[in-house]
């Protein structure tokens, strides 16, 4: 999701440097799971929406903590995202 639309940004608008970061107010609640779409912190771009969480949701009960690492890597990515934006500026 994140080198997908990574990539889909540099093309759409290769002279930007915003950061791609979740657009919680575009989150969809999908069956057990949410649907989740990047924006562009400077342009105007928008991702498609990507369901999220849902094949750990299937694993059965007791799999919360899976669901929060997963957030929790989505998290890091958007942050490496970022600081290799920060480097290109220097
Ligand atoms: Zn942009």
């Amino acid at each position: 999701m994140m080198s997908t639309e990574n990539r889909k940004h540099r093309l759409c608008n290769s002279k930007c440097r915003g950061d791609l970061v979740i657009d919680g107010v575009a989150s969809i609640k999908w069956g057990f799971g949410w649907k989740e779409r990047l924006k562009c912190t400077r342009c105007l771009y928008v991702g498609k929406h990507y369901k999220l969480f849902n094949e750990v949701n299937t694993k059965g009960k007791g799999r919360r903590s899976a669901e929060i690492n997963i957030g929790f890597q989505i998290g890091v990515a958007s942050t490496s995202i970022g600081n290799t934006s920060s480097r290109q500026n220097n």
